[in-house]
């Protein structure tokens, strides 16, 4: 498996760390999202469809940043 830059050496990389929890990601959640705890973005994280429809178009567009941003560090550490 490659090596990778592990920006939380000691935080289990699960989903949820990955896409919204670590502080990386959770910037962006926050400046989009102010009024959103963790515990908000998660549950429309996981049922989508619940999402106001205002809010559908910025998830994707958040989970898109983070994706890139991950793999792009990932792809860093290779070289
Ligand atoms: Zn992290």
């Amino acid at each position: 498996m490659a090596s990778r830059i592990n920006a939380c050496p000691d935080t289990p990389e699960t989903d949820l760390h990955l896409i919204a929890s670590c502080p990386l990601a959770w910037q962006k959640w926050s400046s989009v999202f102010p009024a959103k705890n963790l515990e908000e973005i998660a549950r429309g994280l996981l049922s989508p469809s619940n999402l106001p429809v205002e809010d559908r178009l910025s998830f994707a567009e958040i989970m898109s940043d983070v994706w890139a941003a991950y793999w792009a560090r990932s792809f860093a550490a290779d070289t």
